[in-house]
């Protein structure tokens, strides 16, 4: 009953993404087809000069909306959450290799990771997505280059703190906050920022996600995710997942980077 539960959950989670990104999809097949028509148009004229020009156009616009299907069917793949007594530590310094290569040479990262961390309850493969996507979006947001920084530490929400954060209860939580001093965000921006399909970056850059996801899995978890942003100041954003009392499991101290490489070479 467990299963046929995630099942639905996971049906309604993909029809609601489906419709953002049919609609994506309608724009950029509009985009082929006209293409596609002056393409015959210009052969009629006897004008072949100009066909190249609409099929590179026609062929640009293909790969868009193929990058778009992989991202859905990455999201209909994706592993319904496994939570289990996580040590974030190891986990982010193992993933220092990927993400400095993610990052490129212009952004400086540091890892500042605090000593006696407490482990957390949480999917250990999602939060390597969640810190990964989130070192995207900062490399997106400082395109001269600047600094990176992800930091662990212990946390105890007061019922104050809680109250500012919608549904998040009171109590010990592990953070992990990324930062970085890219362009910030205006306040219509983070207004927006968690929402499915909302992106300003260009059609077939972004596709709006990153954050939603992060957002439930932060939800899913029993924890919560905040952004601090300025335009002009960077951006902040805290994951805070809920404390683990006890010890860890065996597997938790082998990450899920194998996954994770995976999933960006696209098998
Ligand atoms: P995407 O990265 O595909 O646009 P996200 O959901 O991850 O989707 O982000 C939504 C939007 O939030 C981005 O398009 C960008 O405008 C803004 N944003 C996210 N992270 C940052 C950041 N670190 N600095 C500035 N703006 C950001």
């Amino acid at each position: 009953a467990e299963e046929q539960l995630l099942q639905a959950q996971k049906m309604e989670a993909i029809g609601q993404l489906t419709g953002g990104i049919a609609h994506d999809f309608n724009n950029l097949l509009t985009g082929i087809i006209g293409s596609l028509d002056l393409m015959q148009t210009r052969i009629r004229q006897g004008r072949s000069d100009a066909v190249e020009r609409y099929a590179r156009a026609a062929t640009a616009s293909a790969n868009r909306a193929a990058a778009l299907t992989h991202r859905l069917l990455a999201f209909a793949r994706r592993q319904p959450l496994a939570p289990q007594p996580t040590a974030a530590n190891p986990l982010i310094t193992g993933m220092e290799d990927l993400l400095r290569r993610t990052l490129g040479e212009r952004v400086q990262l540091a890892l500042i990771t605090a000593p006696d961390l407490w482990l957390t309850l949480c999917d250990p493969h999602q939060l390597e997505n969640a810190v990964l996507n989130l070192a995207i979006n900062a490399r997106d947001a400082m395109p001269e280059g600047g600094r990176l920084v992800i930091e662990t530490g212990n946390t105890h929400l007061d019922a104050v703190d809680a109250r500012l954060q919608a549904g998040a209860k009171a109590g010990p939580y592990v953070s992990v906050s990324v930062s970085d001093t890219g362009t910030g965000m205006s306040p219509e921006v983070a207004a927006r920022a968690f929402d499915p399909f909302f992106t300003t970056k260009p059609l077939g850059q972004g596709t709006g996600l990153g954050l939603s996801m992060i957002y439930g899995f932060a939800q899913q978890s029993e924890g919560h995710v905040r952004i601090d942003s300025g335009l002009g100041r960077g951006t902040t954003v805290t994951l805070h997942l809920p404390r683990h009392h006890g010890l860890a499991s065996p597997e938790s101290a082998a990450s899920g980077l194998g996954a994770l490489h995976r999933a960006a070479r696209g098998d």
